[in-house]
């Protein structure tokens, strides 16, 4: 569930997401060349320290994702910018894709925050905008004490229910259940009148 994968051309939905993050943004496809070291999390660290090897710097922009006939997903990412100027990829993908589409954003630097993706629905149905909004809402409780570093903190009942939440929408999803069909909990209801009012006025 939740397989999110490097969109294979710019279409509308993505241009879109595009223009969302960084207006009359550039996006280019860039082939992925693990650098020996990096973790696949790791791209503001694994570039500094590429920068730090090698000369060049840091390139923020975003990192383009499509979960195929759901949504298109932005995500804050960084690649090195070789001396020469050229926009390289060192950091490996967690499905293994070999080529990422990036889209640079000068005017963002990044200081240790968490940034959250950016998301816009493919089709209108609650269960995707009940999943953008619900993993939004994770990412709102993890930042609400600040800093990463304040993280630790969060008792872990504050984000497993969402999370919970977030993994049944995924699967839902995922089997194409829309608004209007049965409710995967059993009640015999449309999704719509039954956990989706609920979450409705849950994320209300
Ligand atoms: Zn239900």
């Amino acid at each position: 569930m939740y397989t999110t994968t490097t969109p294979v051309r710019i279409d509308a939905p993505v241009r879109r997401l595009i223009d969302t993050v960084t207006p009359g943004g550039h996006a280019r496809y860039l082939r992925v060349q693990p650098e020996p070291g990096a973790t696949v999390n790791g791209c503001f660290s694994n570039v500094c320290a590429k920068a730090a090897r090698d000369g060049g710097r840091r390139l923020c922009g975003w990192q383009l994702w499509e979960w195929p006939g759901v949504l298109v997903e932005a995500e804050f990412h960084a690649v090195w910018l070789s001396p020469a100027g050229e926009m390289v990829e060192i950091t490996p993908k967690p499905h293994g894709e070999g080529t990422i589409l990036f889209v640079p954003d000068e005017r963002r630097a990044y200081r240790g925050e968490v940034v959250d993706n950016v998301r816009i629905a493919l089709h209108e149905d609650q269960l995707v905008q009940h999943f953008i909004r619900v993993s939004r809402a994770i990412v709102q409780v993890m930042t609400r004490n600040g800093p990463p570093a304040a993280q630790a903190h969060i008792p872990a009942e504050q984000i497993a229910p969402l999370r919970r939440v977030q993994q049944f929408l995924g699967h839902a999803i995922d089997a194409q259940l829309r608004e209007h069909d049965p409710c995967p909990c059993g009640s015999g209801l449309r999704y719509r009148q039954c956990h989706g009012h609920e979450l409705e006025l849950a994320l209300a």
